[in-house]
Parts: C-alpha cells; structure tokens; sequence
C-alpha cells in the first residue's frame, strides 16, 4: 500500500469468487428444492384424488382401472420430481353441492399447504436464511481482510456465534418473518387460482385427466416457480444485510475506517443490464447505500455480492497515525475527497491534522 497513492485515483478492488460472488448457490438450490418439493407432494395427492378416486364425481364412469393406472403413469413420468404423497387426501366431494366441492376442496389445500409447504420454513426460524446470513458475516471479514484491513478472518464457528449479537439477531428476525410472509402470499395466490381453474373446470364439464392437469398446473406455476424466486432471491437478501452490517460493525469497532461499498456481479453471460450498471457506480457510504435501489437483490434472482472499496489512502493514514486518522475520518475527510474538506481540515487544530493533509491532499497526489 503505497502513500503516494491518490486519494481521488486509485481504490481496492476486489474480484473474488466470480460467478458465484455471495458463495451461496448450494444454499439457494437447497431451500428451493425443499419448497418445490412440498407443492409437489401435494400436486401428486391432487392427481391421486381427482383422477384416481374421482372426487369431483367427472368421470362418465366408461374408464377402466387399467385406464386410469395408465394416466397416472402418463403424470407421474412427465413429473421429474420425485413426488412422495405426504399430505392427507382431500376428502370424497362427488355427493357434494358443486359450489360446496369448490370452498371444501380450497379449505383442504389450504391445510396442505400449511402442513407441506409453510413447514418447510417457520416464522421465527429459517436454516437457508440464518445460513446465508452467517455466509455474509464471513464473507465481509475475508473481503476487508484482502482489501488491506488487519482484523481476524471469521470463519463458519465464528460467524454461528456472531449471529447472536442483538444487531444480527434482530436483522435476523425480520427476515424469517418476511420470508414467512412471503410464503403465505404465494400459498394464498395458489388456493386462489385453483379455486377458479376448478370452477372453471367444473363449469366445463371437463373430465378427471383435464381438471387435474388445470389444478396440478397452477400449484406449479405459482406455487413452485414463486417459491423457487422467493428462495433465490430471499437468500441474496439476507447475504447482502448481513454484509452491510458487518462492514458497519468492523468498520466503527475495530478499525475506525468505515469501507464505502460497490456492487459485484456474478461477472457471467446471465448478468443483467441493471446489475451491470449498478457495478458500474459506486462506491457508497455505508448510509447511501443501506436500503437504496442499488442494494441487492437488486430484482427478483439477482445474485450480486456487497463488497468493500478502501480507499488506499485513508488506510495507508490509518496505519502510519491512527488517532488522527480518527479525528480526519470523523469530519468525513475520507469520505468526501474534496480539496475543499482537506483545506478546511487543515485549519483545524486536530493533533497531526497539517501533517496528514499534506501528505495526502489532492494537490499533492495530482503532483
Ligand atoms: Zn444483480
């Protein structure tokens, strides 16, 4: 680290772990699958019930049981999934008043769902979020680490225990109960379009193998394609608030130089025009950037990573005179590099404060 380096010019840069930069894609596919996997159960239970069993009463009754094995096989193989039926079958609905069978079969997915799906997560509980957080907390030591800042690596022990710190539990909270929220929304739009698909379906006269392609179709593309965007993009959020914090709690506590941040993207073919852009801009103060447009995720599925700019300058000052350093950085000398700041800063009485804007005034880099 160079103290002729110049305070406006040169800045840390970090490239690591490109592609992937939030080191959470295991995490990401995991709490999707799981949640796939629960609409899915009850997705196999529906085909079961309206084809099989015939609960709606649609059959004309000229199907063979030979027949009817052989549509379920036709399902069961144009499923990849592996669909295990867990939930409770919904109840016989044939001898039902048709606008009966609709409100008894949207209240008996409902409790499936509640049963399969929102019990994958919980609302004060969820593994993929804590874990993505605690991959945040390392991530931002090991990122301020290579960006030149002495404090001790984190490693995955250590960040189980900084998460009980009340600033991360609390964080932590908000974002299971989002999740949570999140999740219930998508449930809800689920009963809602099946509901209309099967009065629709109903209204039609349509038989079994239709009606349960209509319903099975809607559990799939609300319910797992939302579930699999929430799980994704849930992931990266809890990724980017943990690193926030950290950068924040590292910065004040243990080295007295707030980073500024910039955005990474994956780097890769898939990477948007916006994301690009994003990382592109920048760097922010800590305050710019928490809670702006450009915080990840920046849309649903972003995958970008949070990481530190330090300026070489303000850290080579850190090393050679901390407790001015202090002083300077606390009127935002090194935040805002203006020559204006620096002459201003000069005329104060800070111990140390002529030397330091000296040494790494505008004028004096440019020179
Ligand atoms: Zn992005």
């Amino acid at each position: 680290m160079s103290s002729a380096a110049s305070l406006s010019g040169d800045r840390h840069h970090l490239h690591a772990q490109q592609q992937d930069p939030t080191k959470t894609k295991t995490i990401r596919q995991t709490y999707a699958r799981r949640l796939r996997g629960a609409f899915g159960r009850i997705n196999s239970t529906i085909r079961d019930a309206v084809i099989e069993e015939d609960i709606f009463g649609l059959r004309d009754d000229d199907l063979s049981d030979e027949q009817v094995e052989e549509l379920l096989d036709t399902f069961a193989s144009a499923d990849r999934d592996v669909e295990l039926r867990a939930v409770d079958e919904p109840p016989d609905l044939s001898t039902v008043l048709p606008s009966e069978r609709i409100e008894r079969f949207r209240e008996w997915l409902q409790t499936a769902q509640e049963s399969e799906v929102l019990e994958v997560i919980d609302r004060d509980e969820n593994v993929w979020v804590r874990r993505a957080y605690e991959r945040g907390l390392e991530d931002a030591d090991t990122n301020l680490r290579q960006a030149g800042l002495d404090i001790e690596s984190t490693d995955s022990k250590a960040a189980r225990e900084l998460v009980e710190m009340p600033v991360h539990e609390r964080k932590l909270q908000v974002l299971f109960s989002r999740n949570y929220a999140e999740l219930e929304g998508i449930t809800n739009a689920v009963a809602q379009q099946v509901t209309r698909e099967l009065a629709d379906g109903i209204a039609a006269g349509e038989n079994p193998t239709k009606m349960a392609r209509r319903i099975t179709d809607r559990v799939n593309k609300i319910g797992k394609t939302r579930a699999t965007v929430l799980a994704r993009t849930e992931t990266i959020n809890a990724h980017t608030q943990s690193t926030i914090e950290r950068y924040r709690q590292q910065g004040i506590n243990s080295v007295g130089l707030e980073p500024e941040v910039q955005v990474q993207t994956a780097g890769d073919q898939r990477v948007c025009d916006r994301c690009a852009s994003v990382a592109q801009r920048g760097p922010w103060t800590l305050d710019e950037f928490e809670g702006s447009e450009n915080q990840p995720p920046i849309h649903p599925q972003c995958r970008c990573a949070v990481i530190p700019i330090v300026n070489e300058a303000a850290a080579a000052a850190l090393e050679a005179h901390p407790h001015e350093f202090v002083a300077m950085y606390r009127t935002g000398a090194f935040v805002d590099e203006s020559r204006e700041r620096y002459e201003a800063l000069a005329a104060t009485d800070v111990d140390g404060a002529q030397e330091l804007v000296a040494h790494f005034s505008p004028t004096q880099a440019a020179a």
